[in-house]
């Protein structure tokens, strides 16, 4: 049995480190350049697995250079990839440009995450013998909807990350167990700042959310249960890049062991302050001695 499937992206993320951005017709010239393996779907994989998840990830790769190392990528952290797509034409690509203020601006081209538009029936069967179903939203949506879909229908759990943020059609919504979207997109999904409250909207829609907050912590929220805050422990970070994949890559393997929520956003918490106190996406996520360890 197959504890945790994402249906997710993958992406070469292209960096380029410059002191200051280009303006408009600009160019100037860089410091360093890097090619990291990510994508919320990978990233999210590689974090359950690393955190002790049996993990398939449902995808597509391109044909070209970047298809091989973000499979190895999946592969080495122990990651299932017999229903990762190898697609004809380019990988998902993200265009980062990062200054020394820590800004970014970003151009994400989806390439093979595009051509996923539906699922068939191998991936329905893997998503039936799952527990739970990691989706985000940088798969076209029609695909994300039929993974909801196929959850539904085989009762497992969907965990959805809101990102990028976007209205969210009701049927998906209808089909989300969990939510877990951070300060900002909870913000925007709802029109509502405050976290509490967003909480509160979000709720009339899914029966469970978490809205992660930062160095804040995160804030778990559901129909039948109070609100509770959960404190972040209090680490230096350098890097909170994936800090979000890898909060939710954890979270669902406590959840998928049992753990009580507030336990498993605890859990959860250990893991994503590891990864910020380190350089990097996949490279930064904790494995599960280190979170046992952090969280004990
Ligand atoms: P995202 O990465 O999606 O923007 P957040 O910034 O809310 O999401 O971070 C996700 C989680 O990562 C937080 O709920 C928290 O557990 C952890 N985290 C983020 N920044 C820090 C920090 N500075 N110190 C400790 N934990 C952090």
């Amino acid at each position: 049995m197959t504890g945790i499937v994402v249906l997710g992206s993958t992406n070469m993320d292209l960096v380029a480190y410059v002191a200051r951005a280009p303006k408009h017709g600009e160019t100037v010239t860089g410091r360093e350049f890097r090619t990291v393996p990510g994508g919320k779907g990978a990233n999210q994989a590689v974090a359950a697995a690393r955190a002790g998840g049996d993990v398939a990830m449902i995808g597509a790769v391109g044909d070209d250079e970047f298809g091989v190392p973000l499979r190895h990528t999946l592969t080495s952290s122990g990651v299932d990839t017999d229903l990762l797509h190898t697609a004809e034409g380019p990988s998902g690509t993200a265009h980062i440009v990062v200054d020394d203020e820590g800004g970014n601006a970003i151009v994400v081209i989806p390439g093979a995450n595009g051509t996923l538009t539906t699922l068939g029936p191998g991936e329905e069967t893997l998503i039936s013998t799952a527990t739970s179903l990691l989706l985000q939203l940088e798969l076209p949506l029609s695909v994300v909807l039929d993974g909801a879909r196929a959850a539904r229908r085989h009762r497992v759990r969907t965990i959805l990350t809101p990102a990028p943020v976007q209205p969210l059609p009701p049927e998906l919504l209808a089909a989300t167990d969990l939510l877990v979207p951070n300060e900002h997109e909870a913000a925007e999904l709802t029109g509502v700042a405050d976290p509490h409250e967003a909480a509160k909207v979000l709720l009339r829609q899914v029966p469970e959310v978490v809205i992660t907050l930062g160095a804040a912590g995160c804030l778990y929220a559901a129909r039948d249960a109070g609100p509770v805050t959960v404190p972040a422990p209090k680490v230096t970070a350098v890097d909170t890049t994936a800090a979000g994949d890898t909060f939710v890559g954890a979270l669902a393997v406590a959840i998928g062991e049992g753990l009580p929520m507030p336990e498993a956003t605890r859990w959860a918490s250990a893991a994503a302050a590891l990864c910020v106190q380190r350089h990097g996406a996949s490279t930064s996520m904790p494995y599960r001695c280190e979170i046992d360890e952090a969280a004990s």
